[in-house]
């Protein structure tokens, strides 16, 4: 009897493949390992073993596999299982939740480019031949093949072999080659800490007589400390003492000057002594952490609901340490990666290195290096920080899952598959490991508050901001009005400007908020109307005026700002609403003095530009730091007084049914930023509609009014968490064709699911990347079974795919967030 083994290929394939194996194989593979197959007529990939069994396939012939890559699982049975439940939920493939979930670095594929890591110390003596085969060629070649690689070592399959020469860091794939940008770290220089000791000095300074070049270095280096108090760069004091890099470098090789970098330090932590990592909760914090508590006895995700700034990190340091003191490991989420490099350092003053941290900027390497130390239990990683990828990690032992700032959209995945939420796709993590989740939020989503309303979730709250603070003092500022009577400078309201104009002379920074980036999103010509529009899609170009561009932030699309209108030639071309970056030209003018950073997705592309603005920004080096919503999550600036939110209403008029609550939660997060020490913040919010209710919702901090009214028409207008949502795009190049099978979809789900269809519709972005859309929205009633409505819609998508003139038609499903 013959041996097969079911794989899951990391390709959208409905589903498993199968391969013929040995005896001896069947009784080596376990599930989880990869092992290397062929698939098609020329390519390899990197599948994962499934199944062992002995039943042939009967629609085709199994080929054998190549080669198995593995001694022991990479995959845990409990992430597969996890991993079919994102599959199945969010109606994806498994192998498209596998192509997301393991590292890259792990999924090597036929078509794979190796190529030689320039910045790695390679120790030849510590490769194999055949490694040492390939490092070779790489020094005589910028990239090789798989196939070349094989002709090298003269062996049929060299992904075993190519992984480990990844894993040593010898060379690097194709995919990783844009994360080998490092930061230009400016390097510094001091003397060594013995010299500090006055007699060690003058020994020294009498040593170094006998080499003048040095002394010479030493010297420029006493007369540049003398000067200021700033850390000195190399470059700085070779100038200074007109000494070549060689001398310093001997100074340094002996031990005399230490260098360093500053992006470094930041990162480098001091272990806190034993009693200062020791907090005590104040009586609301330890009150929440005895509910949260209860909740977790009664095996269930608890929601913890604290204002802004009352300690909720605090209440999940305890809840860390308690999961660390039963043994087990801890996952703590967070939406956006430029919160993890603050929390980093906050959670190992109090778990020094047994912090690790886990997301999609870390390069290829270090994510690999991450996922083998959670697998393997090791004490680096009993804690892991991380974006929702992390999610994905192979944990053992899991005890606790943090989800911070729970009601985030960016825990949703938009693109590609599989489009899920790391939020509710964790609180079922949780469930299979049968650890313990706290999801915690100062504006919970109107779904989780509804699960803990409905005794599903258990509840938390901490009402108060710790050490007393009071709530920040939020006043809307008219600006219809302003603008009637003549009392704006460019975006700025009067009163905004007054009270940034006080903030700054008390020493006090601020933060502006404006949802847009860019200069202007719109450029219009006065004469004939002509609106610069993207070719691709159906939006128009934003203006960013620093690279004098016209860009599509759909599709990347730019071109030059043109002089004339395109359409009649006219110069008459004027700018229509503002983005952040014209906010920070308006403040250049404002306040010539003063420093202003910017944050936003234009100013935050490398793997430390986010470490680099927040820090800066802490150690105020700038006044004002203007942003898009990245400033407005989580972060815990000391001395910002002051928040402004520059225009409020496109948010509240997004055509979208959670509009409204986004609001609400991104405002007083924005506003959650002011004023989170003893002087009470303050914020200006400026708006067209004053009298909008949630702005007044916002303005007398009422969350509980907020998610009645917000629940109340979920209600009457069927939305979740009432009802579930599907939705499904359809996207075609061609307009007739996409509308015609945007019918006969609609209209096929209509006969079999009867009237709770609507669409299709075209999004209000109806064309992107030269594709046109349609949505079609499927809502669910709550005691219709939801597995067996995504099986109807799976099979109504075979028929269609069925279908040979909608072939180029692509269908994509976003489960409840949609
Ligand atoms: P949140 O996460 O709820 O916005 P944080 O956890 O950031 O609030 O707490 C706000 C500030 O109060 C932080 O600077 C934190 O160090 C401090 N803090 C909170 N709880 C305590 C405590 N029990 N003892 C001392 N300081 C605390
Ligand atoms: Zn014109
Ligand atoms: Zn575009």
């Amino acid at each position: 009897m013959d041996y097969f083994l079911d794989v899951v290929l990391p390709i959208p394939l409905e589903k498993l493949f199968t391969y013929k194996i040995s005896q001896a194989e069947a009784d080596f593979i376990q599930e989880g390992m990869r092992v290397a197959v062929p698939f098609g007529k020329t390519k390899i990939y990197t599948a994962l073993a499934y199944r062992v069994h002995r039943n042939a396939p009967e629609a085709y012939e199994p080929k054998e596999i190549y080669q198995i890559l593995d001694d022991h699982p990479v995959v845990t049975q409990v992430q597969l299982k996890h991993w079919e439940w994102v599959a199945q939920y969010y109606m994806c493939t498994l192998g498209e939740v596998i192509r997301s979930a393991l590292p890259s670095a792990f999924m090597l594929e036929s078509e794979t480019l190796v190529l030689p890591n320039k910045n790695a110390d390679v120790d030849e003596a510590e490769l194999t031949d055949d490694e040492f085969l390939v490092f070779e060629a790489l020094q005589h070649q910028s990239a090789l093949k798989i196939s070349e690689v094989s002709d090298i070592v003269d062996k049929k399959n060299v992904l075993k072999l190519i992984n480990t020469l990844v894993h040593k860091g010898v060379v690097l794939q194709k995919e990783e080659l844009y994360e080998q940008y490092k930061p230009k770290l400016v390097r510094y220089v001091k003397l060594s800490e013995q010299y500090d000791d006055e007699e060690e000095l003058a020994d020294l300074l009498n040593e170094l007589t006998r080499a003048p070049k040095q002394s010479q270095v030493v010297l420029s280096l006493f007369q540049l400390k003398a000067k200021s108090t700033k850390p000195i760069p190399i470059a700085e004091l070779e100038k200074e003492s007109r000494a070549s890099r060689a001398v310093i470098k001997a100074l340094i090789d002996k031990d005399i000057l230490e260098e360093y970098h500053i992006r470094k330090d930041r990162v480098e932590f001091d272990e806190r002594s034993e009693a200062s990592k020791h907090v005590d909760l104040n009586e609301y914090q330890y009150q929440a952490l005895q509910d949260i508590n209860k909740g977790f006895d009664n095996g269930k995700p608890v929601l913890l609901h604290g204002v802004t700034s009352s300690g909720k990190t605090e209440v999940y340091v305890k809840l860390i340490q308690q999961c660390l003191d039963e043994g087990k490991q801890a996952l703590y989420l967070l939406p956006e990666i430029a919160l993890t490099s603050q929390l980093i350092n906050r959670l190992r003053h109090y778990f020094g290195h047994q912090v690790s941290v886990y997301h999609s900027k870390y390069s290829i390497h270090e994510r690999v290096e991450v996922w083998n130390n959670v697998l393997n239990n090791a004490e680096k990683a009993q804690i892991v920080i991380g974006a929702r990828s992390s999610l994905f990690l192979p944990f053992t032992n899991l005890g606790l899952v943090v989800v911070d700032e729970e009601h985030e959209s960016s825990f949703k995945q938009f693109d590609p598959a599989p489009r899920y939420h790391a939020r509710d796709a964790a609180v079922v993590l949780a469930a299979l490991h049968k650890s313990n989740i706290v999801l915690g939020s100062a504006t919970p989503s109107i779904e989780s508050m509804f699960n803990a309303k409905t005794q599903k979730y258990g509840y938390a709250s901490i009402a108060h901001r710790f050490g007393d603070v009071l709530m920040p003092d939020i006043n809307l500022v008219d600006i219809k009005e302003a603008t009637r009577k003549r009392r704006m400078k460019g975006h700025f309201s009067k009163t905004l400007i007054k009270a940034i104009t006080e903030a700054l002379e008390e020493g006090e920074q601020v933060i502006l908020f404006q949802n847009r980036r860019g200069f202007a999103p719109v450029v219009e010509c006065t004469t004939c109307g002509h609106v610069a529009q993207c070719p691709n899609c159906d939006v128009s170009l934003t203006y960013h005026q620093h690279r004098n561009q016209l860009r599509c932030h759909y599709c990347g699309y730019h071109m030059a700002l043109q002089q004339a209108c395109l359409a009649c030639g006219s110069p008459t071309l004027d700018n229509k609403g503002f983005g952040t970056e014209q906010i920070q030209q308006e403040l250049g003018q404002l306040f010539p003095d003063v420093k202003v950073g910017r944050m936003d997705l234009d100013t935050t592309r490398g793997k430390y530009a986010y470490e680099k603005i927040i820090s800066s920004f802490e150690n105020q080096e700038m006044d004002i730091l203007v942003g898009t919503q990245m400033v407005t999550k989580g972060l815990d600036f000391r001395n910002v007084s002051l928040v402004g939110i520059m225009n409020a209403d496109s948010m509240l008029n997004f055509p979208d049914y959670r509009a409204h609550e986004r609001s609400f939660q991104m405002l007083t997060q924005v506003a959650g930023r002011a004023g989170r020490t003893q002087k009470r913040g303050k914020v200006l919010i400026q708006t067209y509609n004053p009298y909008h209710q949630i702005l007044q919702q916002v303005t007398t901090n009422s969350y509980d009014k907020m998610f009645k009214e917000q629940f109340y028409e979920r209600e009457q207008f069927k939305y979740p968490p009432l009802v579930r949502l599907i939705k499904i795009t359809l996207k075609d190049k061609d307009f007739n064709k996409l509308n015609e099978s945007a019918d006969w979809m609609a209209g096929s789900l209509r006969n079999v699911l009867g009237s709770n269809i609507l669409g299709p519709e075209y999004p209000p972005v109806a064309r992107i990347r030269r594709d046109y859309l349609k949505n079609i929205m499927i809502k669910i009633p709550r005691n219709q079974p939801l597995a067996q409505t995504k099986n109807s819609i799976k099979r109504i998508e075979k028929s269609f795919n069925a279908i040979s003139k909608y072939k180029s038609v692509r269908l994509v499903y976003n489960v409840d967030h949609i």
